[in-house]
C-alpha cells in the first residue's frame, strides 16, 4: 500500500514537472563535493518580517501571468525596490501556444572581490493557464519572488569579499498551455542561457541556485537528482550548519525547472524547491495556492541556507568549468 502510494506520488509529479534525465546524462560527470575553507565574514542575516511583507505585497498584486497588467505592475514593484542597485533587464517576446507573450527577466548585480559569478534565481510569473481562476500563486511564483527582493537589502551597499552574486527573478517560468519540457516551459532562463552561452557570461558562473514553492509552512525542500550532486551536498551542509537540516531532503525528487536550460549547458545548479505543497502536493497549480499555507519562517530557512550557501562557495575548492558545449 505505502508502496503503490508512494509509486503514485512520483508518477503525479513526473507528469507535471516532466522528468528530464537527459539533463543529467547529459553533464559532464561532477567531480565530489568540494574542500571547504572555514567561511569568512559574518553568518547570513535574513529578516523574515520584511520578507513576509513582500511576500504580502507580490500576492496582493492578483494573478501575475505574463502579458498582464498585474505582471507589469510587479515590475515595476521590483525595480521599485531594487533603487540605486545595478539592474539590468533580459526582455524578449517569446512564442508560445497562446502567441507571441512579453518575457522580462531582471538581473541585480551585487560584486565581490572573487573572479566568478554565484545566480540566486526565482521566477516572480505565476500559471498563465489559470489567470482567470483567482489563482494567485503565494508559494508558487510568491514566495521566490519574496525571497530575492530581502536578499538584495543584505547584499547591497558592500562590495562582497567573495564572488559576485547576482540575483535573477525569472520570468516565463510557469508554462503557457501544458508543460512541455525545452518548449513550453521556463521562457526566460532558455532565453538567457542562450544569451549568456553566445556572449561568454555562462563560463563565469560558478554556480546556479535556484528557489522555487520555498514559502511553505510545511518546509521540506527536496533532494533534486536533476540538479548537481556537489552542489546539493553543499545546500545541505550550509543547512546543517545553521541548524536547519531537518527542513531538507528527506525526499529524493527529479524536477525539470528554471535550473534545467543551465544544466544542460553544464553550469553547477541546485533546485531548492519544496514539490509536496499540501499532503500529495494538492494545493500546487490551484487556487488554493494562498498565503495562508505559508510561513515567514520557511521564507526566512531558504534565504539563509542561500546565503549560507553562496559563504561556502566563496571558500570551496570549486572544479573548473569544463561545460559550456552546444545545446543539442
Ligand atoms: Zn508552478
Amino acid at each position: 500500500m505505502f508502496v503503490t502510494a508512494a509509486f503514485l506520488l512520483l508518477t503525479a509529479c513526473t507528469q507535471n514537472k516532466t522528468q528530464t534525465p537527459d539533463a543529467t546524462n547529459s553533464t559532464p560527470a561532477q567531480a565530489s563535493i568540494p574542500v571547504i575553507n572555514e567561511p569568512s565574514g559574518p553568518p547570513p542575516a535574513f529578516d523574515a518580517q520584511r520578507a513576509w511583507q513582500y511576500t504580502k505585497d507580490v500576492v496582493g498584486f492578483g494573478p501575475r501571468p505574463i502579458g498582464s497588467e498585474n505582471h507589469r505592475k510587479l515590475e515595476e514593484y521590483i525595480l521599485g525596490r531594487l533603487k540605486g542597485d545595478d539592474v539590468e533587464a533580459d526582455a524578449f517576446t517569446a512564442t508560445t501556444p497562446e502567441g507571441p507573450l512579453p518575457v522580462r527577466n531582471i538581473i541585480a548585480k551585487y560584486p565581490g572581490t572573487k573572479d566568478g559569478v554565484i545566480i540566486i534565481a526565482g521566477h516572480y510569473d505565476t500559471v498563465y493557464s489559470l489567470r482567470n481562476s483567482g489563482y494567485v500563486g503565494a508559494n508558487d511564483g510568491g514566495s521566490s519572488t519574496a525571497v530575492l527582493l530581502e536578499l538584495a537589502n543584505q547584499l547591497r551597499g558592500k562590495k562582497r569579499d567573495g564572488y559576485s552574486v547576482w540575483l535573477l527573478w525569472t520570468d516565463g517560468e510557469e508554462a503557457v498551455r501544458q508543460w512541455q519540457s525545452g518548449v513550453d516551459s521556463v521562457y526566460g532562463v532558455r532565453h538567457l542561457a542562450d544569451k549568456w552561452q553566445k556572449d561568454g557570461t555562462l563560463k563565469s558562473i560558478k554556480a546556479f541556485l535556484l528557489a522555487d514553492m520555498i514559502g511553505d509552512a510545511d518546509l521540506n525542500i527536496d533532494r533534486d537528482l536533476d540538479s548537481t550532486p556537489w552542489l546539493e551536498d553543499m545546500v545541505y551542509q550550509a543547512a546543517t550548519r545553521l541548524g536547519y537540516q531537518s527542513h531538507f531532503f528527506a525526499r529524493n525528487e527529479p524536477m525539470d525547472d528554471d535550473h534545467t536550460p543551465m544544466m544542460q549547458l553544464g553550469v553547477p545548479s541546485a533546485d531548492l524547491i519544496d514539490f509536496d505543497y499540501g499532503y500529495g502536493n494538492v494545493f500546487w497549480h490551484t487556487p488554493q495556492d494562498t498565503l495562508d499555507k505559508l510561513s515567514p519562517k520557511s521564507i526566512e530557512i531558504v534565504g539563509s541556507v542561500l546565503l549560507e550557501t553562496v559563504r561556502l562557495l566563496d571558500s570551496a575548492n570549486l572544479p573548473e568549468q569544463t561545460q559550456t558545449k552546444p545545446r543539442a
